[in-house]
């Protein structure tokens, strides 16, 4: 079988790690000029430490990341609740979030690739593609003409496999801009705790320890380290950006011999920290389908998971950066409430750990 993936992020990585270990050697192109220097995603949940375990990834994502002890609520810098991980009993073998950086996770499943064969052709943009009932005529830069039995489009957000499939990518975008750094730190309170801390009229800032003595600062509002409400000794910014949200899925995930995986299916905001786990379960499922030969159930099954999880960010999302007194106070007096019960506790964590 002959595969095209587009897209050398995680989704597309994944898919190419999945088949090849099934004896399934695909072609990855991506129209970057290397491997990826952006550290987006940084949270890796018991389910993708499971599904990456048989490739030998989890065993060095394991070993480069950090285990996420807790997490903690903050109101401005007033503590509410903290919620300890590390369930006695833990799904998938795992009962921890590990925190690596994106460009690290990348880098192991580019590597697992490679090793297991596969070839990866940076500076190769996908441009077009025409497909029958045997084949997929594909135009890559360059005006080359290739023909694949399957692609597979993992070409993130603006996937223009998608746009080639003539598929609408029907949602939302959220009006806000968010922030984002990334900075090396001092004695930081949390090194090992997840910390979100409600601001003022709907704002946010979250702190995810990705390194030894270096943070991730997420914010609803424009500046991100100007937003955080607790002391942290910034010793260097490594990056600082700003980034748009939208809340997006496709009807469906396959069109003849063309499948869609990671953003380029759905897209939902970084709070819950799940789009790159769900793209990492995708790909995962679709090498299941392409082994078994069952091609139909793809699309099904990963549109349900993709909605169920998009559903339970933006239900999150919108509690969190409520502006409305009341449903801030309801949220206050729910995490409040939550933090000082051993049984909510366990059960706010198998949430984060396994919802
Ligand atoms: C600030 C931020 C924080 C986040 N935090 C988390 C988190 O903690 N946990 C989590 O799970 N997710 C998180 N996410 C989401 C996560 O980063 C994405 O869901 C993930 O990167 C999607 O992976 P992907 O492989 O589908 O697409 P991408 O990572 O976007 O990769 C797509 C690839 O396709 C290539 N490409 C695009 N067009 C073409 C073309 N025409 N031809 C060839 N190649 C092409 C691109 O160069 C790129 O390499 C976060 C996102 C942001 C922005």
């Amino acid at each position: 079988m002959n595969i095209l993936i587009v897209g050398a992020g995680p989704a597309g990585l994944t898919a190419g790690v999945e088949l090849a270990r099934r004896g399934i050697t695909a072609t990855i192109v991506d129209q970057r000029a290397g491997g990826s220097t952006l550290s987006r995603a940084v949270g890796i949940v018991p389910l993708s430490l499971k599904l990456l375990e048989p490739s030998g990834v989890t065993a060095r994502l394991l070993d480069e990341g950090i285990s996420m002890q807790a997490v903690k609520f903050y109101s401005g810098n007033d503590q509410l609740a903290t919620i300890p991980l590390g369930p006695s009993k833990p799904k998938y073998g795992y009962g921890h979030i590990l925190m690596l950086p994106q460009d690290q996770t990348e880098a192991a499943l580019a590597d697992a690739f490679t090793a297991l064969g596969g070839t990866i052709r940076y500076s190769t943009a996908f441009e077009g593609l025409s497909q029958d009932d045997g084949a997929v005529a594909v135009t890559l830069s360059g005006g080359a003409c290739e023909t694949y039995d399957y692609v597979i489009g993992a070409d993130g957000i603006k996937s223009s496999v998608r746009g080639a499939l003539g598929l609408d990518y029907p949602g939302h975008d959220l009006g806000e801009t968010w922030s984002i750094a990334d900075v090396n730190c001092d004695g930081w309170a949390n090194p090992e705790d997840f910390t979100l801390c409600i601001l003022p009229a709907g704002g946010i800032a979250v702190i995810a320890p990705i390194g030894v003595d270096r943070c991730r600062v997420i914010s609803n509002t424009p500046d991100a380290l100007k937003s955080l409400p607790l002391p942290m000794n910034i010793t260097q910014i490594n990056r600082e950006g700003q980034f748009t949200i939208s809340v997006r899925q496709v009807g469906k995930y396959r069109k003849d011999r063309v499948f869609l995986a990671g953003d380029a299916a759905h897209c939902h905001s970084p709070v819950g920290g799940r789009g790159m786990n769900l793209g990492i379960a995708d790909a995962c499922e679709l090498a299941a389908c392409f082994e078994s030969g069952d091609l139909d159930r793809y699309s099904h099954v990963r549109h349900k998971a993709g909605a169920q999880t998009i559903a339970g960010s933006e239900r999150v999302r919108k509690m969190a950066t409520a502006t409305n007194p009341v449903r801030r106070m309801i949220f206050h007096t729910a995490l409040k409430t939550v933090g000082a019960s051993r049984f909510l506790r366990s059960k706010m964590a198998e949430g984060f750990l396994y919802g």
